[in-house]
């Protein structure tokens, strides 16, 4: 069985939506489709839950207008027939009386997650009837029926394998299963989401727990690329990834994949393909335990990072020193990131600010505290480049004009990491480019 994940533009015009039915028929065997919500959907509905969450009723009832002329448009392109048009048409009408039943409501953060969750539900369902109306088998198997994430946001994922089992079994002679990337039940049930992007880490979760004979990724790009096509003009795909290589990628900001997506396939050994929705034949990457030699294979960067340095004479020579600055971090459950650390301070960096006030003062019983927000961690990634010579060099030569505040390295034979302020990011990751890749 395979597990086959569209994206938002992969899903965003009728034509699309009509393409990856075709992609999804050309696979052999028995799939699970994974989609997203149409392209620019999530978006909005985040803006339209803002402007509840602030009482702005009419702001919202005009984004929810115009997502719905946006989608009364999508079916008339979507469906051939009368009756198809009809079934289309109700199933807008319903989303929508029931966006503006949650808008009319008591707007809480639990109505605000309601919400977010309506992209993929309609997509979802919009997709199944296009199936339907060309006759080709499916099912539509609801994601709230087996996704859940526990009381620190963390995926059940031998839960979700013990509830698929029996749902799957059911559907034995249904070839395509289609279902909602993204969306969940959290540990209270109600509705919640994977965070944005999530719809990536559903299609692994479910490849996971089935041990899927592959996760495949599909998207608007050729797989994962040397550096952000966003901010670098030329970059080049790389065919080939280990699940090491590819998470550092991903949880250091590459786009292409959800920052947790490779966690469960590597834990269950499931390959995953990132294959572009444009332009099928073009071989994408394939990304599993097995590495391939070379030298530097890419580089990421997130942004969104506070660096904190901790000034403290006791640590001079005393142990226990980090265990006590680390336990502040644990208790208000934020992840470090990168760490650093001299004989009379240690500076580290984390991707959340929800409790900085928090851990700042705790922090201030060990000693003197700086925090620098708006700080970039750039992560290039290699097959096991730590054991490589000049390679130190290489970086800091390419980086030889940016002012560098942090260096991680030796935590991993496959990464290098620098912290720069935001400023210098795509100054860095374009100096990198050419430094490391000879591209510009
Ligand atoms: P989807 O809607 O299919 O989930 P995303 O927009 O989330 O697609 O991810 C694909 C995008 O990720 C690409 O269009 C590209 O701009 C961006 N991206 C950022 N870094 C990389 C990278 N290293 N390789 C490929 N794509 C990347
Ligand atoms: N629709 C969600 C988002 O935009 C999930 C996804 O696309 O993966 O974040
Ligand atoms: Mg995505």
């Amino acid at each position: 069985m395979n597990v086959l994940k569209f994206g938002g533009t992969s899903v965003g015009k009728p034509e699309r939506m009509k393409k990856i039915a075709e992609l999804v028929l050309a696979t052999p065997g028995k799939k699970i489709v994974v989609l997203s919500a149409l392209s620019g959907t999530t978006n909005t509905l985040v803006a339209i839950g803002d402007h509840l969450l602030l009482g702005q009723k009419a702001k919202a009832e005009e984004a929810i207008s115009t997502l719905e002329k946006h989608y009364q448009g999508f079916i008339k392109d979507l469906f051939s027939s009368e009756a198809f048009q009809a079934i289309g048409e109700e199933i807008v009408s319903r989303f929508f009386i029931f966006m503006r039943m949650l808008a009319a409501s008591q707007f809480d953060n639990k109505g605000y997650r309601e919400l977010l969750a309506q992209g993929e539900l309609i997509s979802t369902e919009l997709f199944y009837q296009h199936l339907q109306e060309r006759k080709i088998s499916s099912r539509l198997l609801p994601a709230l029926y087996f996704m859940s994430i526990d009381e620190n946001e963390e995926p059940e994922l031998e839960k979700i394998a013990e509830r698929l089992k029996p749902l799957i079994g059911a559907l034995s002679n249904v070839d395509i299963i289609v279902t909602q990337g993204y969306i969940c039940r959290n540990h209270r049930n109600e509705i919640d989401n994977l965070k944005r992007g999530g719809s990536d880490y559903t299609a692994s979760l479910i490849g996971s727990a089935i041990r899927a004979e592959e996760i495949q990724i599909w998207t608007d790009i050729d797989g994962m690329h040397n550096n952000d096509p966003r901010i670098v003009k030329k970059t080049i795909p790389i065919s080939e990834l280990t699940f090491e290589e590819a998470s550092e990628l991903a949880y250091f900001g590459a786009k292409i994949l959800h920052p947790s997506t490779i966690v469960p396939a590597q834990k269950y050994n499931v390959p995953v393909r990132l294959k572009n929705t444009m332009d099928e034949k073009a071989p994408g990457t394939i990304i599993t335990g097995k590495e391939t030699p070379g030298s530097f294979k890419a580089i990421a960067a997130k942004d969104g990072i506070t660096a904190i340095k901790i000034k403290s004479s006791r640590m001079l020579m005393a142990y226990g020193f980090l265990r006590r600055v680390f336990e502040v971090f644990e208790n208000y459950k934020t992840p470090i990131d990168m760490i650093a650390t001299s004989e009379v301070a240690v500076s580290l960096t984390i991707d959340t600010n929800a409790h900085l006030a928090a851990i700042e003062t705790e922090l201030k019983k060990f000693g003197t505290i700086e925090v620098d927000n708006d700080q970039a961690i750039i992560c290039i990634v290699g097959n096991k480049i730590m054991d490589q010579q000049g390679v130190l060099t290489k970086v800091f030569d390419a980086l030889n004009e940016i002012p560098v505040r942090m260096v991680s390295c030796g935590g991993s034979a496959n990464n290098v990491s620098v912290l720069v302020d935001k400023q210098f990011k795509d100054k860095a990751l374009n100096a990198l480019n050419e430094g490391l890749f000879g591209l510009k």
